[in-house]
């Protein structure tokens, strides 16, 4: 029997990487639906080449172009957010949620509903909405397999293991194109240098979380999420080469890491053919090579997102929400040459400070606080401008 994949956000860098995984194994996989916010022309030539059954368009504008795109084929085309809960909670059986943002939340939560086994790249969901995804999946019986490499590593070192003697998680961070920079370095640096990253190639939000270490804060609540471990447990160690992708320290002293190259279809492989493994045509690792790895303490002085995301962690009901909708409002900003680097981290904490708002206790409640920061956040950045 075929897996039968959904991939949320095809057209990303975690999409495209899955795809290629996919179409390598064809007797393993099908694509069954895939969707994309807006690139209608890629969405139908993947969606033509892997004869999907369903391609589904965020924009609900570029309906008729994306039925143009298919015509002739019996691919069905759908738009808008409900066309993309229906991709998630359809005949597939394996989801890949690689959507970026809090926009993946919807589509995310309609899988796990649906109780599917869903591959969960889209970290910006679980950050705003850890408590009530990981509680629908107790309640659904949908699986959640961590894609992003630092938690794909912790969940591959806690297989088989007393998960009652863990001490610690330990999430190592490359540090960023700006790990060597001072703040007077970094108040001048452009949209061009911090996604250019020393590792990774990834999508531009990303890019721009790991360059102000955001990414690594986000990471943070993610791993509280997955693995149930307070703040105190979860510890962040540099570690320039990406090569070690996350340790975990269990009460007899010993440590478990995952090393691999820094691709993210090694991790992908792993979700997409659990609890078995796959074969890829990756880059293998070559430590000879690589001759050395090295660790340092994250600094909080001159990246202060790691600090705030904890705080947002420990203060739990809106903080991690405001935390990411401001983020993404700032990354976006910074992006657009609107505000300066350091400001993004400004931003998120200016509105940390004055948002003063209750626990979100549903989905919808989650999506409107989104709403609202993002719309704060948006006000603030004239004040800013760069
Ligand atoms: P990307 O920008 O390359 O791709 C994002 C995808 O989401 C695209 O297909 C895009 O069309 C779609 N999308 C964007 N906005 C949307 C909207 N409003 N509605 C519907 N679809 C929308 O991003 P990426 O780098 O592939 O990252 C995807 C997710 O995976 C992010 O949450 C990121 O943090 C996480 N992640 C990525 C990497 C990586 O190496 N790229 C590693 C770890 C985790
Ligand atoms: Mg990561």
């Amino acid at each position: 029997m075929k897996r039968r994949v959904a991939i949320l956000g095809a057209t990303g860098s975690i999409g495209r990487s899955t795809l290629d995984l996919i179409e390598a194994a064809p007797e393993q996989f099908e694509v069954v639906a895939m969707t994309a916010a807006a690139n209608v022309q890629q969405l139908a030539a993947d969606a033509r080449r892997t004869d999907a059954r369903l391609a589904v368009i965020a924009d609900e504008a570029l309906l008729p172009e994306l039925r143009e795109a298919l015509s002739g084929t019996n691919i069905h085309a759908a738009a808008g957010i409900t066309a993309l809960a229906e991709a998630a909670a359809g005949e597939a059986e394996f989801v890949m949620a690689a959507i970026v943002g809090c926009a993946g939340l919807e589509p995310v939560m309609a899988a796990v509903d649906a109780g599917k086994t869903v591959a969960l790249a889209n970290k910006e969901a679980l950050v705003t909405a850890g408590d009530l995804m990981i509680d629908a999946a107790r309640r659904s019986g949908a699986t959640l397999l961590p894609v992003d490499s630092e938690h794909n590593a912790i969940f591959q070192c806690l297989a088989g293991q007393d998960r009652d003697r863990v001490a610690r998680l330990i999430l190592t961070a490359s540090g960023g194109p700006f790990r060597t920079f001072s703040a007077d370095q970094m108040a001048r640096v452009t949209p061009e240098q911090a996604v250019a990253h020393p590792n990774w190639s990834m999508g531009a939000k990303i890019s721009v979380d790991s360059a102000t270490m955001m990414n690594k804060g986000l990471e943070l609540i993610e791993a509280h999420h997955l693995f149930g471990l307070p703040s105190e447990r979860i510890d962040i160690m540099v570690h320039p080469q990406s090569i070690v992708h996350s340790l975990v320290e269990y009460q007899d002293g010993s440590m478990l890491a995952q090393l691999g190259p820094s691709d993210m279809r090694v991790p992908i492989a792993h979700t997409l053919a659990w609890p078995r493994r796959m074969e890829t045509r990756v880059q293998r690792l070559d430590l000879v090579a690589v001759g050395r790895l090295d660790f340092e303490a994250p600094d909080e002085q001159r990246f202060p997102a790691l600090r705030l995301a904890r705080r947002a962690l420990q203060e739990g009901g809106a903080a991690p929400v405001i935390l990411n909708a401001a983020n993404e409002i700032a990354v976006a900003a910074f992006l657009e040459r609107r505000i300066h680097f350091p400001d993004i981290v400004g931003l998120v904490e200016q509105l940390l400070e004055t948002m003063n708002e209750a626990a979100p206790r549903s989905i919808s409640d989650v999506i409107e606080l989104d709403r609202r920061t993002r719309a704060a956040a948006e006000r603030q950045v004239p004040e800013l401008a760069a």
